[in-house]
């Protein structure tokens, strides 16, 4: 595809000024370029075409089937896009809270903070929630600080944070910002955490213990109340990761399994598209030892008593708590993610977010099913929303590795899934399909999978080839991350 600076012919115009009617104010001679810019000449047409061919070049949920693993590819229905477009919402500058005319502007945008944190509330069992937090890893991040303030406060000595082997890498990443050792703990041989490890490790330095459940092998961790137990009992509190809460949400609840702290992930779980670094939220989730704690300023209702008389009466303020660890996020974080969560929690409401978590765990054991006669799944049992497959027998015996089934999908019109992580498991290959997705979209992607192990046996070699029907075939991807170069010269 030729770079829009190859379409260039000159003299080509794609906007044309309207004539000045007001006297020409020349800049400074300093300012000018001594060059023109070597911007590309090309007409509207020209653009219109150009970048519409590009966006057809990119992969996205709404236009193929995108199980990548730990990631929660949902279709996010078009209903939350609108809301989130209502000009009341969009138009409001965040600057305006802090004027007195221009908070009266913001009640309404502080009502949507206010119930979607009580709805987060509800969904988790934890008795607050603060939506500052801008990204799941951002999420920990305050998490883990939260565990600190509380540690410090209580005149606790404890420097260490204990993360199962099988954890995101944002979750040690995070807990070694917040300036603490972490201790690895390993994964049993059925994919769940090894207790009499976790007990080991387990001493009075141990300021907190992050889990996520189900964790990334796709496993509920089936000891979760004994490890709250433990952990409660050296007075360490308990991080739930919640990147898979799309696996259990509706069914239960984080605070009553006796996790302290969490954080969701609404660019995953609630109607907010994830990937490419655009926006996200990773609100966190506090049980009452944390609460005092929570980032501010957070909004409160205005008990309908005390409402100051003013047009219209505020019902909403913002206050900060006592103890806050202080902001960390601008203003309230990202506050259109938040707009779409709400609007989806509501518009499905709680027997439509049980449906959510039933089909997540339903399209996945499906899949699996369909798949194990030729892929050998990577732990006995116990799948929820994801399976984790090892193609390390293909690698063995036929030389053919994930890698080489992830680029042969993409000639068959599927994004891969997760390969390579967890890193615990060999050749990893991580589907996580989603509820969204139909029976059709399932079977064809389980028969394109068959497909190719058959493949691997007959002409592995067509495998190490793959992608050849997209725009750029097999990628030197170490060399694109070490030497990336995105300049046209
Ligand atoms: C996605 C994910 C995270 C991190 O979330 P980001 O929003 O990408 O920072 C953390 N833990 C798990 C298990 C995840 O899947």
């Amino acid at each position: 595809m030729e770079l829009i600076f190859e379409k260039t012919r000159s003299g080509r115009r794609g906007v044309t000024l309207d004539p000045l009617d007001v006297p020409e104010a020349p800049l400074p001679a300093e300012l000018l370029r001594g060059d023109p810019a070597p911007l590309p000449e090309v007409s509207e047409l020209d653009v219109v075409r150009h970048f519409t061919h590009l966006s057809q070049r990119n992969f996205g949920v709404d236009s193929n089937f995108y199980p990548l693993g730990s990631c929660t590819m949902k279709y996010n229905p078009k209903m939350a896009e609108a809301v989130a477009a209502n000009a009341g919402f969009r138009d409001l500058h965040p600057h305006l809270a802090t004027t007195p005319a221009g908070y009266a502007c913001c009640q309404g945008a502080f009502e949507v903070i206010y119930e979607t944190e009580r709805l987060l509330a509800g969904i988790s069992g934890m008795r607050e929630v603060s939506l500052q937090p801008i990204a799941g890893a951002h999420g920990e991040l305050t998490g883990v600080l939260l565990i600190a303030a509380y540690h410090r406060d209580k005149g606790h000595r404890k420097d260490t944070i204990i993360i199962p082997d099988s954890a995101h890498g944002t979750n040690p990443a995070s807990a070694a910002i917040a300036g603490f050792k972490v201790l690895q703990v390993p994964s049993a041989p059925d994919g769940t955490i090894h207790l009499d490890s976790f007990r080991k490790v387990l001493n009075e330095n141990v300021a907190g213990v992050m889990l996520t459940c189900p964790n990334t092998h796709g496993l509920f961790e089936p000891e979760v109340r004994k490890i709250a137990d433990l952990a409660h009992q050296a007075d360490a509190l308990l991080y739930y990761d919640g990147a898979n809460l799309n696996a259990i949400i509706g069914q239960c609840r984080p605070g009553d399994l006796g996790f302290d702290v969490m954080h969701f992930n609404l660019h995953k779980t609630f109607a907010t598209p994830h990937g490419m670094g655009g926006p996200g939220s990773g609100p966190v989730g506090v049980g009452d030892k944390l609460a005092p704690y929570l980032p501010g300023p957070r909004v409160v209702k205005v008990d309908s008593a005390n409402r100051s008389a003013g047009i219209p009466p505020a019902s909403y303020k913002l206050a900060t708590p006592e103890k806050s660890i202080g902001r960390i996020a601008p203003f309230f974080g990202n506050f259109m993610i938040a707009l779409r969560a709400y609007a989806y929690i509501l518009a499905l409401g709680g027997d439509g977010l049980r449906e959510v978590s039933r089909h997540a765990v339903l399209n996945a054991n499906y899949l699996l099913a369909r798949l194990k006669q030729a892929y050998k799944p990577a732990f006995p049992s116990g799948f929820m929303h994801e399976c984790v497959l090892t193609l390390s027998d293909f690698a063995s015996e036929l030389d053919v590795h994930a890698i080489d089934v992830a680029k042969a999908l993409l000639d068959r019109g599927f994004h891969a899934p997760t390969v390579y992580f967890p890193l615990t498991v060999k050749e990893s290959m991580m589907i996580e399909p989603t509820e969204t997705e139909s029976k059709l979209t399932l079977d064809a992607f389980a028969d394109a999978l068959l497909e190719i192990a058959k493949l691997a046996r007959q002409n592995p070699q067509a495998l190490h080839e793959a992608p050849q029907h997209l725009p750029v075939g097999r990628l030197d991807e170490v060399k694109a991350a070490r030497e990336l170069n995105c300049t046209y010269i």
